[in-house]
């Protein structure tokens, strides 16, 4: 097998080198895939800051667009039984689950598998079959991966727009907490999760949907997409008391939203978010991926306000398969690829540092 160019990272806080990077020969059930898109993710920042623990040297890339390169034998079809061929244009869930652990048997939620295998950050580049991220000219997928081929009518770049935001949030709002139509909607931040949130809320019928965050610019950029009815600047409104009067000012009787979503990933976020809701309401964390430590809040709220506080972790391969299969609803409603900001392969350090700065909203890499 020929080599491979990789963004590989081989030191926390170094910057990313490009890397030629064997291949492997394909076993059964194992694919091979050009890639065309590599998202750059707000995880891949932590990862790079050393703040996860995973392996290194490491070819990040969690969330990626290429075509078949070569079938393994016995791939005939996708994960939704549509015939596979090479040339086709596909996409794939980050994650393998194990399916024999307690999550994955008993309770069946695949995104809180004990032993799942994650492409782009739990693989190292060390171990065969090496391409294990999508920030690459080629990934190998391995036997039980949950491999997609795209919707027509979908192109590759709008297939990586949301990046994994999108099938977080799949996960987090089709079904964890589903939005109702006519509802109330406030969505806290506006990175890509905030944005996909919104487009969910929308899209299942949200009657207003509001989102708080900052800077201007994303906020501009949100209403542009049509994803929003108003939106809060905490620039314009650094306290937390005033962004609570503008919301509840806009909601019926002054009573809160139907439905908060947390996507600021930022502690503090959670008393506020608890605030905006309605007595009777809903509260989901969404956002808090990545540990920050703890925050006050006044747990009599949620008695009295009689809350339901959801989490939602990730998505697991039938949430990536949902998600997929909205994507023609969601681009033809909403122009995601105005998200993206592409990068050569090369570019890779610059693409990382333009995520970290909150310069980019999507960076993709292109190999
Ligand atoms: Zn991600
Ligand atoms: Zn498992």
């Amino acid at each position: 097998m020929t080599s491979k160019r990789a963004a590989v990272l081989t030191g926390f806080n170094e910057p990313i080198e490009i890397l030629d990077v064997p291949g492997s020969d394909l076993v059964p059930g194992a694919v091979l895939v050009d890639i065309e898109y590599g998202g750059v993710c707000g995880t891949d920042v932590h990862l790079h800051q050393g703040r996860l623990p995973v392996p290194t040297p490491l070819i990040l890339g969690h969330e990626a667009v290429g075509r078949v390169a070569e079938l393994g034998e016995g791939v005939t079809t996708d994960a939704l039984g549509q015939t596979l061929a090479e040339g086709d244009t596909v996409t794939w869930a980050s994650s393998i689950p194990c399916r024999t652990c307690y999550y994955c048997v008993i309770e069946k939620e695949f995104s809180l598998c004990e032993k799942r295998v994650v492409y782009g950050i739990n693989q190292t580049v060390s171990s065969p079959p090496h391409l294990s991220g999508g920030w690459a000219e080629q990934i190998y997928l391995r036997p039980g991966s949950t491999i997609v081929r795209l919707p027509s009518g979908v192109s590759s770049l709008q297939a990586v727009s949301l990046g994994c935001a999108g099938p977080t949030v799949a996960h987090a709002l089709l079904r964890i907490a589903p939005p109702r139509i006519g509802e109330f909607v406030v969505v806290q931040g506006s990175g890509p999760v905030g944005m996909a949130a919104a487009m969910y809320a929308r899209l299942a019928g949200a009657g207003t949907v509001v989102m708080i965050g900052g800077p201007a610019s994303r906020l501009a950029l949100a209403e542009a997409l049509g994803i929003c009815d108003l939106t809060v600047d905490i620039d314009e409104n650094p306290r937390a008391v005033d962004r609570l009067d503008e919301v509840l000012g806009h909601t019926p009787g002054r009573r809160g939203a139907d439905l908060v979503i947390e996507a600021a990933g930022v502690p503090v976020a959670v008393a506020e978010g608890i605030d905006l809701c309605k007595r009777n309401g809903r509260y989901l964390v969404v956002g808090q991926y990545t540990d920050h430590g703890t925050t006050p809040i006044n747990p009599h709220l949620i008695t009295k306000k009689q809350l339901q506080v959801m989490g939602s972790w990730a998505f697991g391969a039938e949430d990536f398969i949902a998600y997929v299969q909205t994507l023609p609803s969601l681009v033809s409603r909403f122009n995601t690829v105005d998200l993206v900001s592409e990068y050569r392969l090369e570019e890779v350090n610059v693409a990382l540092q333009d995520m970290r700065t909150g310069r980019a909203m999507k960076p993709v890499l292109v190999p």
